[in-house]
């Protein structure tokens, strides 16, 4: 069944005009909507109006299944009306919280050492499944559609955002839109591995969010035994692109690279680096990998992480080294669900290939 979140205003005004409501209904179903509201809370909606909605859709697309409380983030596990899962993270800074969502139960892209991808793609999230882990956390901490809690979003959940194209620019123009939550999209991180064509198509239909690039390797040759995309879209082809991005937007770009014990955390791979971003408007988060039982792979030693921070800043690299938010709730990159699934299913996340 649809869920309201689905739909944006437009959407659901002509719904409540094809049944035979006046227009105002359209603006009170929309609030409940933006408030994560159920049905039995719409105390203002006439009571056949809601019977006529409940027939046809369910007002929420996601539900908070679990909550995971750490001493810089809080973790949430969402249940899909399928019972497929997938994981937030809520982080609250000074400058405002930001939330991290979710964009495909499970990923196809396979990169070596990432948790979300070890089952493969389940399934894309529809818009409203991606904006209902938004409301649902919004409404949980406390904010409403005037006084919104959650202020800044990254799409760096389970998933690759720009493999499931149309779903989440809906969600994109949902959540940015000003009757929406009205979250600008300056405030909004959209990460990818890089699916060049469409970055390309982001920029041509008139988004601007943050561009993350998932970069995490400096050459072809290393970046193709970490990321199994590279070699359909190559580092070269992804920079045109992201180029192409800022030219459009005139957003600064974001590199992610994760420090990998033995595979690009040497001194030489962050002078590669340098040279290849060298004049470009970029920043460079740094971040240790996160162990992943499964993958093997490990984080960069302090030493080796120190220095290739030191080697960008000799070169007049922007970079900064990212805490890694949320490990002691493995906030981290796909490991909650694993285990959430694991423990459901009774085989332990960690014995599993
Ligand atoms: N598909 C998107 C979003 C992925 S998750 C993308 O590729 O950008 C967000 C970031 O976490 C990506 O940069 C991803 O490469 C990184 N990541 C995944 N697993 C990780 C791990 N175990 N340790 C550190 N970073 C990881």
């Amino acid at each position: 069944m649809a869920n309201l979140q689905d739909f944006d205003y437009e959407e659901i005004k002509s719904r409540i005009m094809e049944l035979d409501y006046p227009a105002f209904r359209a603006d009170q179903v929309y609030d409940m909507v933006l408030r994560d509201k159920e049905y039995s809370e719409a105390t203002n909606l006439p009571k056949d109006l809601i019977a006529k909605l409940a027939g046809k859709f369910r007002a929420r697309a996601v539900e908070v299944i679990g909550r995971f409380k750490g001493k810089d983030a809080e973790k949430y596990l969402f249940g899909l009306e399928d019972g497929n899962v997938v994981e937030g993270v809520y982080m609250p800074h000074n400058y405002g919280n930001t939330l991290c969502v979710s964009t495909q139960a499970g990923c196809r892209m396979g990169c070596a050492f990432c948790a979300s991808g070890i089952g493969g793609l389940t399934r894309n999230l529809t818009s409203g499944e991606i904006l209902g882990q938004v409301l649902a956390a919004n409404r949980l901490n406390g904010g409403t559609k005037e006084k919104r809690a959650v202020t800044n979003i990254v799409l760096m959940g389970s998933g690759e955002p720009l493999d499931n194209y149309d779903n989440v620019t809906k969600f994109l123009r949902q959540v940015s839109a000003e009757r929406g939550l009205n979250i600008s999209q300056r405030n909004i991180s959209l990460s990818t591995v890089g699916l060049a064509d469409k970055i390309r198509q982001l920029a041509d239909d008139g988004f601007n969010v943050t561009l993350t690039v998932s970069l995490h390797a400096p050459t072809d040759e290393k970046r193709n035994a970490l990321i199994p995309m590279n070699r359909k879209f190559p580092i070269k082809e992804i920079m045109d692109a992201a180029k192409y991005y800022f030219d459009k937007t005139g957003r600064r770009l974001i590199f992610e690279y994760s420090l990998v014990e033995g595979k690009n955390s040497d001194a030489g791979s962050a002078e590669e680096l340098s040279r290849l971003l060298k004049g470009l408007p970029c920043h460079v988060n740094l971040i240790r990998l996160n162990y992943v039982k499964e993958k093997g792979l490990r984080g960069a030693k302090d030493k080796d992480v120190d220095n290739f921070l030191a080697v960008l800043e000799k070169n007049k690299i922007s970079a900064t080294l990212r805490r890694s938010m949320g490990n002691d709730i493995e906030g981290a990159c796909g490991q909650l669900r694993r285990k959430f699934l694991g423990e459901k299913t009774g085989v332990g996340a960690d014995d599993q290939a």
